[in-house]
């Protein structure tokens, strides 16, 4: 009954997890969950308000295809001069979240059959996005020395006349890593001497702590051309459920996303639309506090996960995760077919936290740790994380 498109895909552990969280807690037990990457903050008043005028003035018909002009401009004026990238309103498209964005922009560029590069880890919805759309997911390994960050050189042996995209989350989900400019260089120059088109996930780009952020696109003419910026407004401006996103790209593809979208939702809700506007153009301050409480809570999960022994991570510097290396414990879970879920399985069963394995990001000797959540939740999140391993 079903396509071989829906038998081939697996559903979301991040979701997955997340549901099974809000089930436990309807059911009156305590979880603390440090799973799904989705911030504990409220949508800043700013933004609600602009959504509820919206309402009243009636702004609820149907409108662009590509998005209210006022948000697109707003996003280019954002481009321009936080990213320093040049978008005409015609190569932006806003979408229903970063994840119909990313989805939209595959099904512009790649044709049945052709592959598209991902790097280990990777966030769980890149491979089974690729394999909706008829693509080939290629995986990547990546050095765990060089905090998991793809190099020209992990690439090299993988590229083929098939080859059609890399995916780049920056900063990383899961990991928390942020390329520097000069990294981000060599790896798109790479690319783009190739032909390869960039898929750059930027989504958690305003979330980082020390190193400076650097947009792909921003980095030559050249290379702008060949990428498309994945952006949003889940993360940022903590909006996860007004599902708002965009995409900015050369106005070829633009026009490509642009006809895919008007088939398949017309457009995002024109409310949402609203509420983003209103964070993009008032509620900048917001955004920054969030940031420096997330910083905040970043360094009281290191200092609380330093005190456990015989686990690593890599160094978070942005997004809000904590990539945990348990590979230490691979001896006292031998039996088990992976060790990061039964690790995961057996932490949510006897101390009641949610993490997500490392096998949901193709990584299976790492979990992942949400903190954004509240220092409390985060201080006996972590303290039952370590009673849990002394356990075993
Ligand atoms: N990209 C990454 C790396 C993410 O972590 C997420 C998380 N949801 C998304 C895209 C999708 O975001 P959205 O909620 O805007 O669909
Ligand atoms: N992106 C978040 C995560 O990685 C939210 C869940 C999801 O959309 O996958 O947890």
């Amino acid at each position: 009954m079903l396509s071989n498109r829906a038998m081939n895909i697996t559903p979301s552990l991040t979701i997955g997890i997340n549901t099974k969280v809000s089930q436990l807690k309807e059911q009156g037990i305590d979880i603390i969950n440090l799973s799904v990457g989705e911030p504990d903050f409220t949508t800043p008043e700013k933004a609600k308000y602009t959504a509820v005028e919206a309402i009243i003035h009636n702004k609820t018909r149907y409108d662009k295809v590509t998005g209210l002009i006022e948000l697109r401009q707003a996003i280019s004026d954002k481009l321009q001069n936080e990213n320093n990238i040049s978008y005409t309103l015609d190569q932006i498209v806003v979408s229903s979240g970063a994840k119909h964005a990313i989805t939209n922009a595959l099904m512009a560029v790649v044709n049945p059959g052709e592959e598209v590069l991902i790097p280990k880890p990777y966030w769980v919805s890149y491979p089974e996005t690729v394999k909706l759309v008829g693509g080939v997911p290629v995986f990547v390994d990546t050095d765990k020395n060089n905090n998991f960050k793809v190099t020209p050189s992990d690439l090299e042996k993988l590229v083929s006349k098939n080859t059609k995209l890399i995916i780049l989350s920056n900063p990383s989900n899961p990991t928390g890593a942020i390329y520097s400019k000069d990294e981000l260089e060599v790896l798109v120059n790479f690319c783009v001497e190739r032909g390869i088109i960039i898929l750059a996930d930027e989504i958690y780009e305003k979330i980082h702590y020390d190193c400076p952020f650097t947009s792909v696109a921003s980095l030559s003419d050249k290379i702008k051309n060949m990428t498309i910026t994945v952006n949003g407004f889940s993360k940022s401006a903590s909006m996860t459920g007004w599902r708002v996103g965009y995409t900015a790209s050369n106005s070829k593809i633009a026009k490509a996303i642009s006809s895919i979208q008007g088939h398949l939702v017309s457009h995002p809700s024109t409310i949402s639309q609203y509420a983003a506007l209103g964070a993009l153009v008032k509620c900048d301050e917001d955004m920054d506090e969030m940031v420096s409480v997330f910083k905040s809570r970043r360094d009281l999960a290191i200092s609380l996960v330093n005190e456990i022994d015989g686990v690593g991570y890599i160094e978070p510097d942005g997004a809000f995760y904590i990539f945990m290396d348990i590979s230490s414990f691979k001896e006292k879970f031998k039996n088990s077919e992976s060790l990061s879920m039964e690790f995961c399985n057996q932490l949510l069963e006897k101390e009641g936290v949610a993490v997500v394995p490392g096998m949901a990001f193709g990584t299976d000797d790492f979990i992942r740790l949400c903190y954004a959540c509240s220092n409390e939740e985060l201080t006996r999140g972590i303290s039952k994380i370590k009673k849990f391993i002394e356990s075993l």
